[in-house]
């Protein structure tokens, strides 16, 4: 829930009800298989197809799936059982013009679906053997997990955390472009959090890093996921001390520090915009937006 923000992160509201409580319970998984609205997501690799309408997702009834493919459970969506198929070869495949596509075509709740969904989907394809002694894994809790045959360890699908961040001085906030970004495009600076670091500390660690500024207050604004393949982006804003920027040329090509009026011409997207900024369904628009608003 975001309910205090003015935007609404992409890839989050999905209506989906997950049932953990049902995971470990076969009985109950089989009769969520066997009745009639039950239903699978419909997808080319890890592309969703549409409905004929072309602007929601396509379910397929459940029945329609050959025998011995493999399940998980997404959960319910208004009393429908929801599944999807796990394709062991679907591994890995990355963000694409496609997907860029049915960004725009398909209403948010449902991309909040796809996603979970999608990530899922790839986890498994990315995980058949057991990173512990190397054994093939099998799925269990119906599709939420994966277990090693011969050590027995358990092993879940991973989120990977991002820490996306404008840092804010004077009334300006500073973003920047990475040299693949389309020409105008700036975005908020990101980074991986590491092994035995706070949000805060990664979002500290990653403005000096890469734009050579020091956080002395970070404040939490929304988070959203990102599944490509499995990313948690969490998104802050840091106060900082000064406003000299030490480029990582090797992370950024260009980083400036942009005015109210900057930013609110790019996230509306005005002709003749200093910079050109993320589409809505990116957590960085829904920062500049939240920002914009006193978040
Ligand atoms: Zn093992």
């Amino acid at each position: 829930m975001t309910l205090h923000l003015a935007h609404t992160p992409g890839f989050t509201g999905s209506p989906l009800e997950r049932l953990d409580h049902l995971r470990d319970d076969a009985e109950a998984l089989f009769a969520l298989q066997v009745e009639p609205s039950a239903q699978l997501l419909a997808l080319d690799g890890l592309v969703p197809l549409l409905d004929v309408g072309g602007d929601r997702l396509r379910w397929l009834p459940l029945a329609s799936v050959p025998a011995g493919v493999e399940l998980a459970l997404l959960g319910k969506i208004d009393g429908a059982p929801c599944f999807v198929a796990l394709d062991p070869d679907t591994g890995g495949s990355a963000f694409s013009g496609d997907i860029r596509r049915m960004m725009g075509l398909l209403p948010a709740t449902d991309l909040a679906t796809y996603a979970a969904a999608r990530s899922l989907v790839d986890w498994h394809a990315r995980h058949p053997f057991c990173a512990q002694c190397g054994s093939p894994t099998a799925i269990f809790r119906a599709g939420w997990a994966r277990r090693c045959a011969a050590c027995r360890s358990e092993h879940f699908p991973r989120t990977d955390p991002v820490v996306i961040m404008l840092a804010e001085y004077r009334g300006s906030v500073l973003v920047g472009r990475q040299p693949r970004f389309p020409a105008g495009n700036y975005s908020a600076l990101a980074g991986f959090v590491e092994v035995g670091e706070s949000i805060e500390e990664a979002v500290a660690r990653e403005l000096f890093e890469e734009a050579g500024v020091r956080a002395t207050r970070v404040r939490y604004i929304a988070s959203q996921p990102w599944p490509f393949p499995s990313s948690l982006m969490i998104a802050c804003i840091a106060e900082v001390d000064g406003d000299a920027i030490t480029l990582d040329v090797k992370e950024l090509e260009d980083a400036m520090w942009v005015s109210r009026e900057d930013v609110a011409n790019a996230v509306d997207n005005v002709e003749g915009a200093r910079f050109r900024c993320p589409p809505p369904y990116a957590i960085a628009h829904t920062l500049l937006r939240a920002w914009l608003t006193g978040a």
